[in-house]
């Protein structure tokens, strides 16, 4: 992997002296609401622009329609994800006529892509802000310009990004945290936008990372997720991600996760580490994205199925509870009935915990976007459902099966369901609800699970003398 230039100090330094004059121009704070599309990546990118609007001076407002800038963090992976992104700003322009201050801004994976903001601009002017993937860091100075200049801005960098450090941040949760590690990706699998939104790959240097994680425990982090589009490929400072994650293990916080790992990088040395690091969670989202080598060879994925399974033999070899996660695209174009048929039957062999299932989606300049595709919509909506139908039995027995088990639960939230009951994932990385106040949440509890839903478990809190 190519080492690339950080964002200079200088520039940054310019950054945060536009954050203070846009906080020197307003007499009342102003209330920022961001709306945030898609993956992790794109959280922990609203956490820098939360940062930075409050460095600006502005303060968070949970109701979007009382904000007075209102911020969409855009995802393009699926065209329903654009499209969504696309009806809600069309929807602000009304907005916007009760309210002629509103600023609008709209940045993310979306306005990244070839010919998006020049159409954005063109067909939605009262858009105050447009913004891409690689110059995220200068908010602050657009936001002043156009509070100060009125008029609106459309800027997407063309160049691959750099690698930005010292942005402000405004961490979502105080005990479970995101860290990038490295952004972008080199492996233009032919139905991906990522590689031409994101950029090519790029790491962040060990020394960064670990300084992050360690201010992270410091501030009371009981579990950290180390982000990338492939981390497999991580490579900072000449590091391997093993490496990295060995010494990340070392500064003691209880829980480690990362994703998402492509299988053609999963190396020896990572997969032993799920028997040997101490904080690292038995847990692993693995994409297969397809179980017939056909179309995986299409998809250019340079991985085999038999290579899949194998890896999957060992990573159980080495860690026998690992929870094993995956993605998976139904009706790539040319996908036979055959072909569907591997797929269903790898499922059946790997038998995942849970399975993130999709019907291929069509992204302009991908190269499977040039593919004839003769299947009928109905006939890939027919797969899905198969697909789904039989990934739910198979989590559904996953989950009967940890019934009686004991497990250390991280409490995250109130139950969506239930407001007498809080939920958190065990190690596997499975969602438990049982009976329990707010005042637990951050907190580890020891829980018995007592059944098992289609999704979730449910369990009762053991007490220290049982
Ligand atoms: S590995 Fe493939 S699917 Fe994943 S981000 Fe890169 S190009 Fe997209």
């Amino acid at each position: 992997m190519k080492e690339r230039p950080i964002v200079s100090e200088q520039e940054m330094q310019r950054q945060r002296e536009y954050m203070v004059r846009v906080r020197a121009l307003e007499k009342r704070p102003k209330r920022y609401h961001i709306v945030t599309m898609g993956c992790q990546m794109n959280e922990r990118d609203s956490e820098s622009i939360a940062g930075m609007l409050s460095a600006m001076g502005m303060v968070n407002e949970p109701v979007r329609e009382q904000a007075d800038l209102i911020l969409y963090n855009t995802c393009c992976v699926r065209e329903n994800a654009e499209n969504k992104a696309l009806g809600n700003v069309i929807w602000l322009k009304e907005l916007k006529k009760d309210k002629p201050d509103l600023m609008i801004c709209v940045g993310g994976c979306m306005t990244q892509e070839k010919g998006m903001a020049a159409m954005m601009k063109k067909r939605y002017p009262f858009i105050d802000l447009v913004y891409g993937t690689h110059n995220l860091y200068k908010l602050p100075e657009y936001v002043y310009r156009v509070l100060t200049e009125g008029e609106p801005i459309a800027e997407v960098m063309d160049i691959d990004g750099e690698v930005v450090e010292g942005m402000p941040e405004a961490r979502r949760c105080r005990f479970n945290a995101f860290v990038n590690i490295m952004y972008g990706c080199d492996n233009f699998c032919t139905y991906c936008i990522v590689p031409y939104v994101r950029g090519r790959e790029r790491s962040r240097t060990p020394e960064a990372v670990l300084e992050e994680c360690a201010r992270l425990r410091d501030d009371g982090a009981q579990e950290i997720m180390l982000l990338g589009q492939n981390v497999n490929s991580y490579g900072g400072g000449g590091a391997r991600f093993a490496e990295l994650l060995y010494r990340v293990d070392q500064l003691g916080i209880p829980r480690i996760r990362f994703m998402t790992s492509h299988p053609k990088d999963l190396s020896d040395e990572l997969i032993n580490a799920f028997g040997e690091l101490k904080h690292l969670m038995p847990q692993l989202h693995l994409p297969v994205q397809a179980g017939s080598n056909e179309v995986l060879r299409r998809m250019n994925r340079r991985y085999t199925r038999e290579h899949y399974v194998a890896l999957v033999g060992k990573l159980r070899k080495v860690c026998p509870d690992i929870g094993l996660t995956s993605d998976i695209i139904v009706g790539f174009p040319g996908e036979t009935l055959e072909q569907f048929e591997e797929t269903m039957s790898l499922v059946r062999e790997v038998r995942f915990d849970a399975a993130y299932t999709f019907i291929y989606s069509p992204r302009a300049g991908t190269r499977a976007a040039e593919y004839p595709d003769d299947t009928p919509y109905e006939v890939k909506s027919e797969r899905i459902q198969r697909l789904i139908d039989l990934q739910q039995a198979i989590s559904l027995e996953v989950l009967e099966k940890q019934v009686g088990k004991r497990e250390r639960v991280l409490v995250e939230a109130v139950s969506t369901r239930d407001s007498m009951s809080v939920g958190g994932k065990t190690p596997r990385g499975h969602m438990v609800n049982f009976p329990g106040e707010a005042s637990l949440i951050g907190q580890f509890v020891d829980v018995e699970i007592t059944s098992a839903g289609r999704n979730t478990l449910r369990g009762r809190q053991i007490m220290t003398e049982e």
